[in-house]
């Protein structure tokens, strides 16, 4: 469930400092380090899943309350609303994906243009 060496599980069990988000039993949230956007933050499961290539049909459920948290957040860090403001949601998977760190993650960026890589 957990793994000793995912900086994610350390970053969601508050042994690494992050600045949060948000938290609750199963999911943690907090501000990506080197932001592409003015609001950038992740959601991520307190399960240790590697990555969206790993995930099956019970996971469904996680997932969906992955992505329905994410509008209320980025509100709440400053996104304006839908449809002039908005967000994007990314979720890295793999090498050729573009993803770095091995625990399930879901990327969510906004906030006025221009961003650092848009
Ligand atoms: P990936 O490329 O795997 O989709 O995204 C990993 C993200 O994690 C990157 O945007 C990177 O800036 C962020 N990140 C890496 N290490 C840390 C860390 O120690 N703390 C925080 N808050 N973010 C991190
Ligand atoms: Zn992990």
């Amino acid at each position: 469930m957990h793994d000793a060496n995912c900086l994610f599980c350390k970053i969601a069990a508050g042994a690494i400092p992050s600045r949060k988000v948000h938290e609750d039993e199963e999911l943690f949230a907090f501000h990506d380090i080197h932001p592409h956007a003015p609001v950038h933050f992740l959601i991520v499961p307190r399960l240790h899943l590697p990555s969206m290539a790993q995930v099956q049909a019970e996971h469904a459920g996680l997932l969906g309350r992955m992505m329905a948290l994410a509008p209320r957040l980025a509100l709440e860090q400053g996104c304006r609303p839908y449809p002039e403001g908005g967000f994007r949601i990314v979720v890295n998977t793999g090498r050729e994906g573009g993803q770095e760190v091995d625990h399930l993650h879901m990327h969510v960026m906004g906030g006025p243009r221009p961003w650092a890589r848009g």
